[in-house]
């Protein structure tokens, strides 16, 4: 008997009339003003099938602001360039610490614990820069090639937010740059993640853009940019870390490879199957979606789609 419901539109649907019946949205970030403008009931959520099939509900096809979401694109990215060089520069153990922690890089020798939290995903920015010579840009090309969104863009008033507000990632920055584990000047590769943060895209975007993850590292046209076994690792990765220092919760509850952004998305794989994206930008005290990670739950619970 199989699980997998012949269209995922009833599920869905079933899921934004609970979400909506549920008060409690938890409060959008406010580290920069224009995040914390956003309004907490809404709510888009997107599921596509491994051939790019797409369902939606709610705001599905309305733009927001990305964030660590991206993360895993870049990892995927460098990982595809340079494979397993990078783990040199960056571990895979989940942190325990908030996202943007300073504390355990000095013990670890500047070398921060995996590529979701900000030290990390500093780290694999860097690399993609080196690599490519623009990694903001070659984010940018590979999610609108993935979404078949052409105009997929960054917000260029978020990012020169972040930048005003980036104090923390550039001491980040500066200080694994003493380390010698950041190679271009900390100022580029800052403009650099603050580009990358600031991504809008939609839930049907990033479904679709996270097809690959799903289909064990094949592109959308066809091609590969991860092997199986690289696919594997960076599904991993999301389980263990991708959820700030709430992962084990997540995994507990939705049971899915997942990656948040502290604009409200996350999106989620389930291997061979599809990929899902939530959004509502009312965040818990760790910084994860309330909605969007009772959505997922929802799911998951009732479709029995996920990895365990
Ligand atoms: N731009 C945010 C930062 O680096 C991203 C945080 C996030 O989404 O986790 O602080």
């Amino acid at each position: 008997s199989t699980p997998v419901a012949p269209s995922f539109q009833p599920v869905i649907e079933q899921i934004a009339a609970d979400i909506a019946a549920t008060p409690g949205r938890g409060r959008p970030a406010d580290y920069i003003p224009a995040l914390a403008s956003a309004d907490p009931h809404r709510f888009g959520m997107a599921v596509a099938e491994l051939d790019g099939t797409v369902y939606g509900v709610g705001d599905w096809r309305r733009p927001f602001s990305s964030q660590s979401i991206t993360k895993v694109f870049t990892l995927a990215l460098v990982l595809s360039l340079e494979g397993e060089a990078l783990w040199e520069r960056v571990g895979r153990e989940p942190s325990g610490n908030p996202f943007n922690s300073l504390v355990q890089l000095e013990y670890e020798n500047g070398i921060p614990r995996n590529p979701f939290i900000n030290a990390g995903a500093l780290v694999v920015t860097d690399r993609l820069h080196t690599l490519t010579g623009d990694a903001a840009g070659a984010l940018r090309t590979f999610l609108r090639a993935e979404s078949g969104n052409p105009g997929l863009d960054f917000d260029e008033k978020i990012a020169a937010s972040e930048a005003a507000h980036g104090d923390r990632n550039a001491a980040l920055a500066h200080f694994m740059a003493s380390y010698r584990n950041i190679d271009n000047p900390v100022p580029d590769l800052l403009d650099q993640y603050f580009r990358q943060c600031s991504l809008e895209a939609s839930c049907a975007d990033l479904a679709l853009a996270t097809g690959f993850l799903a289909r064990h590292g094949i592109r959308a046209d066809g091609s590969s940019l991860l092997t199986r076994s690289q696919a594997k690792q960076v599904n991993a990765v999301m389980l263990t870390c991708g959820t700030y220092d709430a992962a084990g919760d997540f995994a507990y509850r939705v049971g899915l490879p997942g990656k948040s952004g502290v604009g409200g998305g996350i999106i989620a794989v389930v291997p061979g199957h599809c990929t899902l994206c939530v959004w509502s930008p009312g965040l818990d005290e760790r910084g994860n979606s309330v909605a969007g990670v009772a959505a997922l739950d929802r799911f998951t619970t009732l479709t029995g789609l996920s990895v365990f």
